[in-house]
């Protein structure tokens, strides 16, 4: 275990931004851990646990509560003993990528799609991942966490963490630093089958087609790449937290006459229909680059936000309300967060006061929690 004082939130973010930390406890051995509790009982309260800090927006002001940074490592791969496919098992701080190309090379299929996007495995249930037709909803099956309320490791299996659309019991809660995360993988050389026009398009095969995994992986990450969705150091694109709102659930009626005007709408395992926030946000009058707030812009590739220069969390909570607010006026459709709001900015109110619905209440909740 490490403990540093006086961090800067903005070092551990992928947008950048963040005040300062009291205190960031980081560990990378999961035996560790126990040193983990006993400090932050010796501080009082609940921690905040970060992982690659590649879906929060950090407030200027920086945290007071110790900030958990999970670091650990390592996978365990075994055939499941009811015979039904393979067991993966990994810790919390293992990157997603390394977990998602091992799978890949062991001819296990289930997570191919979710390959370029930043950060942990631990992460992954908060909102239920996803991506180009697969979520983590598809093949997680057990989640070890610390119960910061009862003071106990706990185990959970699919069903209890609640999964839905970029959403889980675990996403606005601070109660839970997750440990080590549990898939079930299917062996076979080939994806599931592809859907998402782009990567049909990459792939040059029709909707619904399997491909071998290692192509439906590149094909991913060269439509990932094109759009500036992957972390890239040398792309000025790359300061962001990917998307910054939910798709929007639309009815049937509204899903129809958006697949008309060619936005893209899709049917998601949740049971709900959802229309691209960066399509509403391109046919909201946006364009690529175009600035925001100081130090905030839409990207160059992709209609979401990203970050330069000396940005703030505030500038960057107000440029996500016009955005939002902007949508609301043209298409009627609101557009509620993805990325986690830490710590308290007054602007967060603005994103968090929008509409009534589920993600809404949730990230209210998030912020409160902090
Ligand atoms: C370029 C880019 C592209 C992206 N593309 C996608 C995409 O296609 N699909 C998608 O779903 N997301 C995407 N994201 C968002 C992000 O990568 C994912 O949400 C990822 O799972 C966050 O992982 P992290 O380790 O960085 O989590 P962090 O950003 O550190 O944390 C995110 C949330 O999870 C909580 N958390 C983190 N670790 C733990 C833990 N061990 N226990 C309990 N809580 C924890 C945090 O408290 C926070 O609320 C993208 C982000 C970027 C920057």
């Amino acid at each position: 275990m490490y403990v540093r004082h006086l961090t800067r939130l903005a070092q551990l973010t992928t947008l950048g931004i963040g005040g300062v930390a009291d205190a960031v406890v980081e560990f990378g051995e999961a035996r560790a851990f126990d040193q983990v509790v006993e400090f932050v009982r010796g501080r009082g309260g609940r921690p905040v646990t970060l992982g690659g800090g590649s879906n929060v927006l950090a407030a200027d002001d920086g945290c007071r509560q110790p900030v958990v940074r999970v670091r650990t490592r390592g996978l365990r791969v075994r055939d499941a003993p009811d015979g039904g496919g393979v067991l993966i098992t990994a810790e919390a701080g293992h990157p997603l990528q390394e977990l998602v190309d091992t799978t890949v090379a062991e001819c296990l299929t289930g997570m191919e799609t979710l390959t370029g996007i930043p950060g942990t495995v631990g992460a992954t249930p908060v909102q239920n991942v996803g991506a180009y037709g697969q979520e983590v909803g598809d093949t997680l099956t057990e989640v070890q966490a610390w119960d910061w309320a009862a003071n106990r490791a706990v185990t959970f299996d699919a069903a209890a963490c609640r999964l839905g659309h970029r959403s889980s019991m675990f996403k606005g809660s601070s109660r839970w630093t997750i440990l080590r995360v549990t898939f079930r993988l299917t062996r076979s050389k080939l994806s599931r089958p592809m859907d998402y026009g782009m990567v049909t398009e990459a792939l040059g095969v029709a909707p619904g087609t399997r491909v071998p995994l290692a192509e439906a992986a590149q094909a991913v990450l060269a439509v990932r790449r094109a759009k500036g969705m992957i972390l890239d150091p040398g792309d000025p694109d790359s300061r962001s937290a990917g998307s910054v709102f939910l798709s929007p659930a639309v009815d049937a009626a509204r899903a129809a006459a958006l697949r008309s005007r060619g936005a893209s709408v899709h049917d998601f395992p949740d049971g709900s229909t959802r229309v691209s926030a960066s399509w509403l946000i391109r046919e909201s009058g946006f364009v690529l680059n175009q600035p925001l707030a100081p130090g905030i812009r839409v990207s160059g590739k992709q209609f979401t936000l990203v970050a330069e220069g000396a940005a703030t969390a505030r500038a960057f909570a107000e440029a996500a309300a016009i955005v939002a607010a902007r949508v609301e006026r043209r298409t009627g459709v609101t557009l509620r967060p993805e990325l986690d709001l830490f710590g308290t900015e007054p602007v967060y109110q603005r994103l968090r006061d929008r509409g009534s619905g589920r993600n809404g209440a949730e990230n209210r909740r998030c912020c409160q929690n902090f």
